[in-house]
């Protein structure tokens, strides 16, 4: 089995899964682009290789590139971390073509996954509850489509089948404007995704965003790890996720993972997944299931005491799991905070050279971070300089602590959202808990209104 790992990304996550392998004993290879030479894990990396220049789709998008490099290293693995090749199906085929491992569960079942008719059908199969929607590619014959959405009830969604990142899905609140609206989201999903598949749910109008992460290896046993609440969002973009979901009980939670698990196993999942779901009136609705390690993992890390990326690496070297399932609790509880650099008023990207950086600690304190005095956030990648992870024996207590380290947190020489995780954390609602995914832009809109 492999001994060497490249690690086909940049930034937080690179860094993070090079410190799983390095516990592991694994070697690590680094490829990076021109803005990344002096990042903390290419200098750690047992081999850095430079890829190409700043923009992603010429290094860290460069499949060819980075296939070139794991083969002048000798790497046997390709850890995609998350964003960039982490989800494109015909990637991981080309890294097994090549005869090596790719650190993620099958092409195929990205590929079935990553199409989100395809994935409501295998989870309905499956006993997964599904947003009640279509459960094929809408027509464009009116009559039928009209029939259709009657039946769902309005206000109806429509959603690119390829879509992802919040992008490709358009709200209908009345029969009369759907057949333009279906024309234009399917036009807009050609162009962006190459498949004009559009389908139909329910517009949900108070929901939660509510996840369960799972684990599998490769010889059909599988795990679930508890539940995260990502229901702090703007824009559909996850600002801070806490685990478990609060006030959910915990039969609710145990049915749910344990569908999760036996959908797992009838599709054949292996490595780590994430099942996304709509959550109003105490009743879950699948919406997609992302096939990767989340930017938010570290709460179940925090809560589970199991370090994710370590077993998801073993899973894919052929471990059987270690893990039993009623050995698995969520102790306590965790919030995450993802730290950007970004505009306080516009939220748009900020990027630029940071000159003061001062880190939170203590009890339960934990920064999972690339950046640091002297850091350039270069404007070609995303904006997130740093989680903010804090775990405590109650939520009570995980809030305070919060509190407490986003105080002390200090970033210089460059606009941060500190401002914006100062103000949440001290909202009455999100500390009574169980907000829905419309809370924040609504004390958003509020705060300006002032
Ligand atoms: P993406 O793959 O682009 O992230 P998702 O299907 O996960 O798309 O949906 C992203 C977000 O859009 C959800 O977290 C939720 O805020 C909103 N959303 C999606 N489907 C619905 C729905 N049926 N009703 C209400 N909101 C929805």
């Amino acid at each position: 089995m492999f001994d060497t790992v490249l690690i086909a990304n940049r930034g937080e996550v690179a860094l993070r899964v090079q410190r799983a392998c390095r516990t592991l004993g694994l070697r690590t290879v680094a490829v990076h682009s021109a803005a990344d030479r002096d990042a903390p894990h290419v200098r750690h990396a047992d081999i850095a290789l430079w890829i190409g220049p700043a923009a992603a789709r010429r290094s860290y998008l460069d499949q060819a590139a980075i296939l070139f490099a794991a083969e002048v290293s000798g790497a046997g693995a390709i850890h995609p971390g998350y964003g960039f090749l982490s989800e494109n199906a015909d990637f991981a085929e080309r890294v097994e073509a090549a005869g090596r491992v790719f650190i993620g569960p099958s092409p195929e079942s990205i590929r079935t996954l990553g199409n989100k008719i395809a994935a409501r059908r295998a989870m309905r199969d499956a006993g997964v509850p599904c947003v009640p929607g279509s459960d094929a590619a809408l027509p464009d014959d009116a009559d039928l489509l009209g029939e259709l959405a009657d039946r769902i009830g309005y206000p109806v969604i429509l959603k690119a089948a390829g879509g992802g990142g919040g992008r490709g899905m358009r709200v209908v609140r009345d029969g009369s404007g759907l057949a333009d609206a279906l024309a234009l989201t399917r036009e807009e999903a050609r162009q962006a995704f190459c498949n004009a598949d559009v389908y139909l749910e329910k517009f949900l109008l108070h929901p939660r965003h509510v996840e369960i992460q799972v684990l599998a290896d490769q010889h059909g046993q599988v795990v679930w790890l508890g539940s995260r609440d990502c229901s702090l969002q703007r824009r559909h973009q996850k600002v801070l996720e806490e685990a478990p979901a609060p006030g959910i009980a915990a039969e609710t939670i145990q049915a749910i993972g344990t569908r999760c698990v036996a959908a797992c196993r009838r599709i054949g999942y292996r490595g780590v997944g994430t099942f996304e779901f709509l959550v109003e009136d105490g009743a879950f609705c699948f919406i997609e299931m992302n096939t990767r390690l989340q930017v938010e993992h570290c709460v179940t890390e925090m809560t589970t005491g199991i370090d994710l990326v370590q077993q998801q690496i073993r899973v894919a070297r052929g471990e059987r799991l270690a893990l039993a399932q009623d050995a698995i609790r969520q102790r306590g509880h965790a919030f995450e905070c993802r730290i950007n650099a970004e505009d306080p008023e516009t939220f748009a990207p900020a990027p630029g050279r940071i000159t003061g950086w001062e880190l939170p600690g203590g009890p339960g304190v934990r920064v999972d971070s690339h950046a640091g005095a002297g850091t350039v956030v270069s404007p070609y990648y995303d904006s997130l300089i740093a989680k903010l992870v804090v775990h405590g024996d109650t939520r009570a207590e995980a809030l305070a602590r919060l509190r407490v380290a986003l105080d002390e947190m200090r970033v210089g020489g460059i606009e941060t959202n500190l401002d914006l995780h100062r103000r949440i954390v001290r909202d009455p609602d999100f500390e009574a808990g169980g907000v829905d995914i419309h809370h924040l832009e609504h004390r958003l809109a509020q705060e300006r209104g002032a």
